[in-house]
């Protein structure tokens, strides 16, 4: 189809469904449908409601592993969550996202992700590798960058000044360069059902934007039980037991990785991929989600 018939088509079709934001179902405005940010999904007001978090977390008891504060003794890996399950504009967007295949969904929640990557502000202490993540401005998405992350860079800052501690804080992106980017895979059928494995557009999204490899080193071999569905914590367990193979183990072993699912719940499907990765000689692991319950 040639460009003008394409552009004739997408006025029609604006004029008989007009672009509508999925959380307030207002009508969206020119530049917010515009905006390749925004796609035609969600308008400014509600884009700005998301609050994102600005450290880590422990996977087991999920506190901020927050600045010079040593990982959880009992956590054998992190834990990225970029905005809690909470918040109902985000809840909202991943509901569309991934029950109602919103495919189109997937650049603004992978730039939720990256915004919150970029912004982790804070030292940590692990195995005894030190790295300074310092806020770095991407100009997108202004808005969602919280008023308490501003004022723990400043502290952040300040106290790195007062302690000595190095001038020049590590770049994310230099901190994220040995890591290898995994999606939580889908099973075949189901992802033929749904037409898209959404933790796998978010990986390539991320993976894009800072760079690294991406690879699909995981294989459902089980096509269990939708775990929303279950409610009870052993059953999810039982359910996601055995479901995953390593595709290669040489393209594991040895290297820290960043898993990527779209929601952090029981934790048991990530416990579970953790545990086949980390069987498989896995160096360090992030698991990093849109939101966490
Ligand atoms: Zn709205
Ligand atoms: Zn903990």
């Amino acid at each position: 189809m040639s460009l003008f018939l394409i552009k004739l088509k997408n006025i029609v079709l604006d004029i008989l469904f007009p672009p509508i934001c999925v959380n307030c179902h207002k009508t969206l405005t020119n530049a917010e449908n515009d905006a390749d940010l925004r796609g035609k999904f969600i308008c400014e007001q509600c884009l700005n409601l998301i609050k994102l978090n600005n450290t880590l977390f422990c996977p087991i008891c999920r506190a901020r592993l927050a600045e010079n504060k040593k990982i959880c003794s009992h956590s054998y890996y992190l834990l990225a969550a970029a905005g809690n399950y909470d918040d109902p504009v985000l809840q909202n967007l991943i509901h569309y996202f991934k029950y109602k295949s919103f495919e189109n969904l997937a650049p603004i929640l992978g730039k939720i992700l990256i915004k919150y990557l970029s912004n982790l502000s804070f030292t940590i202490n692990q195995q005894g590798q030190k790295a300074i993540f310092r806020r770095e401005a991407l100009g997108a998405l202004p808005s969602l960058v919280s008023e308490r992350s501003k004022e723990s860079a400043e502290r952040e800052r300040r106290r790195a000044a007062t302690a000595g501690v190095a001038a020049t804080p590590v770049l994310i992106e230099r901190w994220l360069s040995g890591y290898l980017i995994v999606p939580i895979p889908l099973h075949p059928g189901r992802e033929r059902e749904r037409g898209f494995n959404q933790a796998k557009l978010l990986a390539e999204i991320t993976a894009r934007h800072f760079n690294l490899p991406l690879i699909d080193g995981l294989k459902r071999i089980k096509n269990n039980k939708p775990q929303a569905k279950l409610k009870d914590f052993e059953k999810r367990i039982k359910n996601i037991s055995g479901c995953f193979e390593i595709k290669n183990p040489n393209f594991i072993k040895g290297k820290n990785i960043i898993l990527v699912d779209d929601v952090f719940t029981s934790g048991a499907t990530i416990n579970e991929a953790v545990r086949i990765l980390k069987k498989n000689c896995a160096g360090k692991i992030i698991a990093m989600v849109i939101a966490k319950t």
